[in-house]
């Protein structure tokens, strides 16, 4: 094959990761092919527009959020962005809450208005103390105390990784805001925002802006292997993977998702449960704790992209078993399989000529805008160790 040839790096990879390390390198000059065994660019942030027109987040809602002003200006020039605070609701004893924990969600339990004075007073009573809480059980028990963890967030950790919330890293749950004021945003970080074309459309441009990068899609590593030689690797796939599972496989917990679409017809009959025209459900992501139903969330993204359409989408979210056969979605947190890890790290620190980077070769549970930084440190380190034949700027 006339395009099987010697290029500088071999990329593994077109989610976020590789993407992001291909534009800079390709941009310092350097010759590369990125690589993913999926059809499409994007890994898991991709999306694209349903039967009914309608963007919708193929692999669960993703919303980009940071504090970095350097991670924020690199992927703006490749997009522009729509703000967005996102909102979340939990569904449970028969109604919707106001989630994450704030002062709405007391009064809703109280039944009446209430202020922030009264609702740290209550909390003080019900927090459990612990020194230094040492699981996600114990750093909900002593933010809320057993009430409000039993109602929000047992079922809803049990389902989403068959394990108790006792058996999981207390970094998990720490994740989630509680407050008692009115601030019901489900994040944290002070910019919030979506591409405003959508990821696929943002991934696009950035391929078009690399000047010497092929995108081969549908090609796995040992096919590329076989195709390419290269001077060096970047790997973002799953550590266990590229070493053969020699060790033994990393625990992983995979999803199912189910999309349904609604024309605007169809929407008008649950107007009186969305409380707006257009709309599925009242929030973007509704939590489902409760045990007996099988999914964890119902995501109807058209909330956060603000697509100005009449028909709209939703995604339910089944947790379910990772095998060989399926996507690895999540890391599982848990100190066994930090344990593991380590020692596929080990290896991978004897590899001179290959970098691990992104959430499946880190086996880190990092969020999009950590994933692009870390592929910006490591590109400036190829650049540096392989000597740049043009200026690349982030
Ligand atoms: C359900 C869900 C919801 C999320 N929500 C958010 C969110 O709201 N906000 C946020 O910031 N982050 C979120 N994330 C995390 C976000 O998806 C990741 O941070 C980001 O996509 C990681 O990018 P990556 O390039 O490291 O990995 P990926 O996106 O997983 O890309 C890796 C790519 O490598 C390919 N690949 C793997 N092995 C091989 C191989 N052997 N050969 C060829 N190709 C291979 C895969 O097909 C994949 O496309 C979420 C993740 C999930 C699963």
């Amino acid at each position: 094959m006339v395009e099987d040839a010697t290029i500088d790096f071999l990329i593994v990879g077109a989610g976020f990761s590789g993407l992001v390390a291909g534009e800079r390198l390709s941009s310092a000059g350097f010759k590369c092919v990125v690589v993913d065994q999926r059809s499409h660019l994007g890994g898991n942030a991709y999306d694209s527009a349903d039967r009914g027109g309608v963007l919708i987040h193929h692999y669960g809602p993703h919303y980009f959020r940071s504090n970095s002003q350097r991670i924020v200006d690199y992927l703006s020039k490749f997009t522009e962005w729509h703000p967005v605070s996102y909102q979340i609701k939990s569904f449970t004893d028969g109604r919707f809450w106001s989630f994450p924990i704030n002062l709405n969600t007391f009064e809703e339990l109280i039944g009446r208005p209430s202020s922030t004075g009264e609702f740290e007073n209550w909390l003080k009573e019900k927090r459990v103390p612990f020194d230094k809480p040492k699981n996600s059980e114990e750093v909900i028990l002593s933010q809320v105390g057993h009430e409000l963890y039993e109602r929000f967030f047992e079922g809803y950790t049990i389902k989403q990784w068959k394990h108790h919330p006792r058996d999981l890293d207390p970094s998990l749950c720490a994740r989630i805001p509680i407050r008692t004021n009115r601030d019901d945003r489900y994040l944290r970080e002070e910019f919030q925002a979506l591409p405003k074309d959508g990821y696929t459309a943002m991934f696009e441009r950035m391929v078009e802006a690399s000047p010497d990068l092929e995108l081969h899609l549908g090609v796995d590593f040992e096919e590329a292997k076989a195709r390419w030689n290269y001077r060096h690797l970047v790997f973002t796939g799953p550590i266990d993977g590229y070493f053969g599972r020699r060790f033994g496989a990393l625990p992983y917990r995979s999803l199912r998702f189910e999309h349904e679409g609604f024309s605007a017809d169809e929407l008008r009959a649950r107007e009186a449960i969305s409380g707006k025209v257009g709309f599925w459900q009242p929030a973007m992501q509704v939590n489902y704790p409760d045990p007996e139903v099988p999914f964890t969330r119902i995501v109807e993204i058209k909330h956060a992209t603000g697509q100005q359409i009449g028909a709209s989408a939703i995604t339910r979210e089944y947790p379910r078993d990772w095998n060989p056969e399926l996507e690895p979605y999540y890391p599982v947190p848990r100190e066994e399989a930090s344990l593991l890890y380590r020692r596929y790290a080990e290896l991978a620190g004897r590899e001179a000529s290959t970098s691990f980077i992104g959430r499946l070769a880190t086996y880190r549970y990092y969020n999009m805008d950590q994933v692009t930084g870390m592929a910006l440190t490591e590109a400036e380190k190829l650049i540096a160790r392989y000597g740049s034949t043009e200026n690349a700027q982030a």
